[in-house]
């Protein structure tokens, strides 16, 4: 059987001791550096990160924990969503509109500058701009109606939004 390699960090990994990520594999090694003590126990979770949300992870720009949180969320939406026909195409919807950095397309964006009484409402923001989830901000900013200076925590460009 031929050995493939991981798509984190190249490692040469047989059938047995890697795991599937949604658009890649991940060797065990990689899977305890994300911090899952045990592999086979967190398959599913693992299955469906993407290489991007596991470099992420590795590179410090989100919290194993908030994926953990989000994918217990996604899938609660999941079941929510095989009851409601409708909610498919809205939430395809939302994904388009989701804020995003017009420089890098990166969506871990931060809410700068916390002086105004609007920003009290984004508190969850400022703390940390991914763990609110995207959702979050783009709400934030749409009910406010008002734009707000944003930043890109990945290329650190800063616009309105
Ligand atoms: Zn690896
Ligand atoms: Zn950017």
């Amino acid at each position: 059987m031929a050995k493939k390699a991981c798509s984190i960090d190249g490692t040469m990994v047989g059938i047995f001791d890697h795991i599937n990520l949604k658009d890649g594999i991940i060797c065990f090694d990689c899977v305890k550096k994300l911090g899952f003590e045990k592999p086979l126990k967190n398959k599913k979770l693992l299955n469906d990160m993407t290489v991007d949300l596991v470099n992420a992870v590795l590179d410090g720009d989100l919290l194993l924990d908030d994926y953990i949180a989000e994918h217990d969320r996604m899938l609660t939406q999941a079941t929510v969503q095989k009851l409601k026909d409708e909610s498919a195409e809205k939430h395809q919807q939302e994904s388009l509109n989701a804020p995003h950095c017009p420089k890098c397309g990166s969506k871990s964006l931060q809410v700068v500058g916390n002086h105004r009484k609007a920003f009290s409402v984004g508190k969850a923001i400022v703390g940390g701009a991914l763990t609110g989830g995207i959702g979050t901000l783009a709400g934030f900013a749409g009910k406010k109606g008002k734009k707000v200076d944003v930043i890109c925590m990945n290329c650190g460009k800063k616009f309105k939004m």
